[in-house]
C-alpha cells in the first residue's frame, strides 16, 4: 500500500495512475472552482474561467515539451485510435502513399485505417522484441509521411533512435511516452497521445502538429476530422472534454513542479533501470526485449509458466500491487511505470517479486 487510506500501487497500462496531490486538488476544486460556485464539469466552455484553463493547458505544455511556435496544439475527443484515421484523412491524399512502421498491435490498427485512404508501405519489426533501424532508403520515395508508434505499450518497445527520413515529416503515436523523455518536438511533423497513460484521465487526445502540414484534407472531409477546424477554432468549434481538459492541466502543472522533463525524464530512466537489473538478474523472471529497444514506461515479464503468472498477478494484487497481467496478446505481467508512478511503486514491486521468487524456489526444494 502507498499508505494513502486504500490506495494501491496501479501498473495499469491506461487509464493510469495519477499522483494523490493532483487527485487532491481536484477533489479540493470540485465543488466550487475559483469562486465561481461550480465544478469545471459544470461550467460553459465558452466562459472566461473555462478558456483561462485550455489556455494555460496549452501553455504549460508548450512549455514542458519546448514546442516551436510554428506547432499548432489541438485537443481532441475519439482517442489516440481516431488519430490512426485523422492522419491520413489530413495529411495524405487519395490514393497515394504514406510509410507505416510496423512495431505491434497499436501500428498496425493506425496502418488499417491509413489503407482506407491510400497505400501504405509497411517497414516491419523483424521481431516484435525489437525495433527497426530504418534509413531514407528504406522508404518509398513520395511518401507524404513515415508513421512510428513512439512506444508500444503492449510489446514494451520503445524507439531509441528516430528513422531517418529525409524530408518526409514523421508522424508520431506518443499516447504512452509523451512527457516521459526529453524529445525535439521539431523533429516531427505531427504527433499525438491519448491523455490517459502520461497526461490525466481518458476523454482528450492531444495533438501537436507543424502548421504547414494542417489545411490539406480533402473537401469532403467531415468537420470534426479536419484538423483545420481545431486550428481555427483553438480546439472549441464544439465542445471540448472540458474536465479532461482540466485534469490535465493540473497534470501538467505537475510535471512543472516535479522539475519538468529533465527531471522526470531521469527518474523514469532510473525506474525503468532498477526494474530491468533486477529482471535481468532474477533467474525466474524474464523480459526478452532486445536491450536497446526496450521501453521505459511498459515493461512485460514473465516467469515462462502459465500457472506461475496468474499465481503471481493474484498474490500481488493481495498486497495492494494491482494491474500487473499482461496484455492477453502476450501474456505474462506487464508493470507500467508513467511519470505519475513513484519510485516506491517500482521498489515494493521488486520486494514483492523477490518474496515470490524465494517462496517458488523453497517450494520447488520441499
Ligand atoms: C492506448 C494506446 C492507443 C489507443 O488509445 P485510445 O485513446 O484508447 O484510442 C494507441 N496507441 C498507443 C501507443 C497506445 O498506448
Amino acid at each position: 500500500m502507498s499508505g494513502l487510506s486504500g490506495r494501491v500501487f496501479n501498473y495499469s497500462a491506461g487509464p493510469a495512475t495519477l499522483p494523490v496531490s493532483v487527485l487532491e486538488k481536484v477533489q479540493g476544486e470540485l465543488l466550487n472552482f475559483h469562486n465561481t460556485g461550480m465544478s469545471v464539469m459544470e461550467m460553459s466552455h465558452r466562459s472566461k474561467e473555462f478558456k483561462g484553463i485550455i489556455i494555460e493547458a496549452e501553455q504549460l505544455l508548450r512549455e514542458l515539451m519546448g514546442i516551436p511556435d510554428r506547432y499548432k496544439v489541438f485537443f481532441i475527443q475519439g482517442g489516440a485510435s481516431l488519430q490512426f484515421s485523422m492522419v491520413p484523412l489530413n495529411l495524405l491524399p487519395r490514393n497515394e502513399t504514406a510509410t507505416y512502421i510496423h512495431t505491434g498491435t497499436w501500428s498496425k490498427k493506425a496502418m488499417q485505417e491509413a489503407s482506407k485512404q491510400g497505400t501504405v508501405q509497411v517497414i516491419k519489426s523483424p521481431t516484435a522484441n525489437s525495433i527497426p533501424h530504418v534509413t531514407q532508403q528504406d522508404i518509398h520515395q513520395h511518401s507524404h509521411y513515415v508513421h512510428i508508434t513512439h512506444n508500444n505499450t503492449i510489446e514494451g518497445t520503445r524507439y531509441s533512435e528516430l528513422p531517418e527520413t529525409g524530408s518526409i515529416p514523421i508522424v508520431s503515436d506518443m499516447s504512452s511516452s509523451i512527457l516521459s523523455e526529453r524529445i525535439h518536438v521539431a523533429d516531427y511533423g505531427l504527433i499525438y497521445a491519448g491523455a490517459q497513460k502520461n497526461l490525466g484521465p481518458a476523454g482528450v487526445t492531444i495533438v501537436i502538429a507543424d502548421e504547414g502540414l494542417i489545411g490539406k484534407q480533402s473537401e469532403d472531409c467531415p468537420t470534426m476530422l479536419a484538423y483545420q477546424t481545431y486550428s481555427s477554432s483553438d480546439s472549441l468549434y464544439n465542445t471540448p472534454p472540458t474536465f479532461s481538459i482540466y485534469v490535465v492541466k493540473l497534470m501538467l502543472q505537475w510535471m512543472k513542479e516535479q522539475g519538468g522533463i529533465s527531471t522526470i525524464a531521469d527518474a523514469n530512466y532510473e525506474k525503468a533501470s532498477l526494474f530491468y537489473k533486477y529482471i535481468d538478474e532474477s533467474s525466474l523472471y524474464h523480459n526478452r526485449v532486445d536491450s536497446n529497444s526496450r521501453s521505459f514506461m511498459n515493461i512485460p515479464f514473465t516467469t515462462d509458466s502459465e500457472e506461475l503468472d496468474t499465481l503471481f498477478i493474484k498474490k500481488a494484487a493481495e498486497t495492494g500491487l494491482v494491474n500487473l497481467k499482461g496484455h492477453r496478446s502476450v501474456g505474462g505481467m506487464r508493470a507500467s511505470f508513467y511519470n505519475a508512478m513513484p519510485i516506491d511503486g517500482v521498489t515494493s514491486l521488486i520486494d514483492f517479486m523477490k518474496e515470490f521468487e524465494g517462496t517458488v524456489r523453497r517450494e520447488a526444494h520441499a
